[in-house]
This record gives structure tokens, C-alpha cells and sequence, in this order.
């Protein structure tokens, strides 16, 4: 049994994260304190194929594997964990599902495009009362003899402010819950399609959050990915890859709040000696090291599972769970180690410590994650 990635992943990763480190570093303090998408950071992405790591070379992807593609987003993740959740977003939540559901004509017309960063894509799922209770959709598809209108509204919508093209879910018809679900690919210029910036956020920020408001926006039958009723399981097969995903940006984040604690442990004195000699210090660094380590075998088992069938979906939820709370206490406690430095608005640890709360939240809150693991160990 190998629990290690290929000499040929290792290389990937390590292209991206030279890449990471030259060009969105620097970047990243701004992106954040401006709440500014970086679009041309994103091309740049796009161009070493991370916008479409695992889709067909044919379709403008890198046609790379599920952990080349994870370990690619933890490498991103380290430098900005913005730009780490917009490829995650444009490859797990869109360009995949395209690939995967998507007739010949809308992969024609969409999926080199998301691949190759031409344009990019969002993920239209939540609305005020539809996030943890995904199938609750209020948003209606209504088929007429001309295709369908969409109406409702859609909440916290990432990367919609450049978005070229998202995929809505909207109920066919309302009422039927998850199985009335379709999935729409639905161009952001359609008429009757307006966004809004309604929140300002804790962190990620520059993640182009937004809502979509739709007021009978036509769309062709042909917009539907799957069938009239396949949205909900479109949407859940989406989210096992994606969630492997935000246990990986989950990682970077952590792995980059780890490395300042240390480097800062090493350096700063107080009685007369580096901080990094107490034994309070080096536990605190023991234990992040070790739940990072312990989450990012589970990371990898579930991106090597995914490569290898369609829907790892308890080991997808067990990577998001274990990384994102893992995260979260890796930059709590280099908080606590850099204390009044890291406190400091604009640090490097205070920047990680807000962005690294939100891989909690999205894509299914960690309630929703041990919800996911109960029902399948439950039987
Ligand atoms: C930065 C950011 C980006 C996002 N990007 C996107 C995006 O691109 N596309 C998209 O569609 N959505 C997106 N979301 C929305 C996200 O997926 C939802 O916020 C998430 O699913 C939780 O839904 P909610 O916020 O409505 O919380 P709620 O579902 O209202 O939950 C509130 C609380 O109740 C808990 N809870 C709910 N039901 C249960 C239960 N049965 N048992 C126990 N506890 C429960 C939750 O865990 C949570 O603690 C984004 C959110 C954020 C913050």
C-alpha cells in the first residue's frame, strides 16, 4: 500500500505551487482587503490548465487525475485561499458536472471555454431557505412550447460577478423537493437575470459572492443538464468532487498557518530565548501538524476514490469535515502563537484565520458533513 502521491503528481504540484508562490502571493493581501476578483490572476491560473484540471485535453482541459487536481487546489489554497475556492468552483462545481451530464452541443459551447479559462463559471444552488435543505428549491422552471422561464432567487453565489455562465437549479415543478429538481446551464447576460452584492464577507474575500435574482429568464429546453429531474442528483454528485476540493483548500490554508507559526516560534524571543524552546509552543505546533497530516490522508483517499468512481461520497464528506475543522485549529493556534502580531489587522495569520472559517460553512456546513458520514454508517 502506497499512501503517497505519484512522482508525476508530486511534479504537478509543485509546478502550481512555484506558480502560487511567484504570482498569487504577493497578490493575495490586496485581493483581500479590497474584496477585488482576480480575474487576470485567474487567467494566469487557466493558462497552466488549473480551471480544467481533470477535464479531456480534447475539451481544452489538462486531463490530469482527481489527485493531481486536489493537491493543484491545496497548492493554490497556500498562497490565496480566493483564487484556491474560484478554480475549485469553476472545475468541481461547473466544468465537471458539463463534462460529465452535458450533451455534445452544450460541451461545444461551454466546456472549452471553462477549461481553458476563456470564461468562467458559477454554481447556483442556495437560496434563503435552501442551503443545508438543498432540495427545499423555491426557484421554479416552467416549461412552456418555447423552453423554460426561470424565476426566483439565488443567494451566495461565488464567482458570479465575472461569471460568464452558471448552473441553476430550479424546481420542475415546485413542490416535488429533490426529485423535481432541474439543472440549468444558463448564460449570466440572459435577459432577466440580474446580480446583486448583498453581503459583505468575513473572509475569501474578492470571491465575487453574489446573489441572482431571475425574472422570467428563458431559456431553451436544451439548457437542462441530465433530465427535467436529474438537478438534485447533478448537484450531488457536483458536490462530492467539490467537497474533496474544500478539503484540499481546507489543507493549504492550515499547511500556510503552520508555516508562519513556526517560522514566527523560531524567531521571536521572550525570556530570553525563541518561544519555539517552550514546550507549550511545540505542542500546539505537534497537534496542527499531525490533524493536518491525519486530514490530508483522508483528502487523498477521497480524490483517489473519486478518480476511480463516481460518487465517493462518505469519503468525500469525511475529507471536507476532518480538514476544514483541522484547518480551523492550525490557524487558531498559530493566532495564538504570533498572539498580538497575528492579532494585528492585515497579519498573514489574521487574513487565514477568517478565510479558513468558511470551508465550515460551504458546500455543506460540517453538520451537514456528519449528517452525510451518520447516514452511511447508520445503514
Ligand atoms: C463564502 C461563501 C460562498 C458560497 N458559495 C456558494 C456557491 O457558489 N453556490 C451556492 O449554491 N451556495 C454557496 N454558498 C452557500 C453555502 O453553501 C451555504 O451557506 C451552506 O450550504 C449553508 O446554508 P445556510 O447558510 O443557508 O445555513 P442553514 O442551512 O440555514 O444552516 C444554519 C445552521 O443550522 C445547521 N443545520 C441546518 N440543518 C440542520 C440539521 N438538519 N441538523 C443539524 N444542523 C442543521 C447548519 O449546519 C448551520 O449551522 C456559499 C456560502 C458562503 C459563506
Amino acid at each position: 500500500m502506497i499512501l503517497e502521491p505519484t512522482d508525476d503528481q508530486k511534479a504537478f504540484q509543485l509546478r502550481v505551487s512555484m506558480f502560487a508562490a511567484q504570482r498569487i502571493g504577493p497578490a493575495a493581501a490586496r485581493i483581500d482587503e479590497h474584496a477585488v476578483f482576480p480575474r487576470a490572476l485567474v487567467t494566469e491560473a487557466a493558462a497552466l490548465g488549473l480551471m480544467g484540471v481533470t477535464i479531456p485535453t480534447a475539451f481544452g482541459g489538462a486531463g490530469r487525475d482527481y489527485v493531481s487536481y486536489a493537491l493543484a487546489i491545496e497548492a493554490l489554497a497556500r498562497a490565496s485561499a480566493v483564487i484556491a475556492v474560484i478554480a475549485a468552483v469553476n472545475n468541481s462545481l461547473v466544468a465537471e458536472p458539463l463534462a460529465e451530464f452535458g450533451t455534445e452541443a452544450q460541451k461545444q459551447a461551454w466546456l472549452r471555454r471553462l477549461a481553458t479559462g476563456e470564461s468562467l463559471g458559477a454554481f447556483a444552488l442556495s437560496e434563503e431557505h435552501a442551503g443545508s435543505d438543498a432540495a427545499n428549491q423555491q426557484t421554479v422552471a416552467r416549461l412552456d412550447d418555447r423552453g423554460y422561464l426561470l424565476n426566483g432567487r439565488k443567494v451566495w453565489v461565488a464567482n458570479a460577478e465575472a461569471a460568464d455562465v452558471a448552473i441553476v437549479f430550479a424546481a420542475t415543478p415546485p413542490a416535488s423537493r429533490g426529485r423535481g429538481i432541474g439543472a440549468f446551464l444558463v448564460p449570466m447576460d440572459a435577459s432577466g437575470l440580474s446580480r446583486a452584492m448583498t453581503a459583505d464577507s468575513l473572509g475569501v474575500r474578492g470571491l465575487g459572492c453574489m446573489d441572482l435574482e431571475l425574472t422570467d429568464v428563458r431559456v431553451d429546453a436544451d439548457a437542462l443538464l441530465g433530465g427535467p429531474a436529474d438537478g438534485f442528483k447533478v448537484a450531488m454528485w457536483a458536490l462530492d468532487g467539490g467537497r474533496v476540493a474544500i478539503a484540499a483548500q481546507a489543507l493549504g490554508v492550515g499547511a500556510a498557518a503552520l508555516d508562519e507559526a513556526i517560522a514566527y516560534a523560531k524567531q521571536h524571543e521572550q525570556f530570553g530565548q525563541p518561544i519555539a524552546n517552550y514546550q507549550a509552543i511545540q505542542w500546539m505546533l505537534a497537534d496542527s501538524a499531525t490533524e493536518l497530516d491525519a486530514a490530508r490522508m483522508l483528502m487523498l483517499k477521497a480524490a483517489d476514490a473519486r478518480g476511480r468512481r463516481a460518487r465517493p461520497t462518505l469519503e468525500a464528506a469525511m475529507a471536507k469535515l476532518s480538514a476544514s475543522e483541522a484547518a480551523h485549529r492550525a490557524a487558531d493556534r498559530a493566532m495564538q502563537i504570533l498572539a498580538s502580531r497575528g492579532y494585528r489587522r492585515g497579519s498573514v495569520v489574521e487574513r487565514l484565520f477568517r478565510d479558513v472559517r468558511a470551508t465550515e460553512i460551504y458546500q455543506g456546513t460540517s453538520e451537514v458533513q456528519r449528517m452525510v458520514i451518520a447516514e452511511h454508517i447508520l445503514g
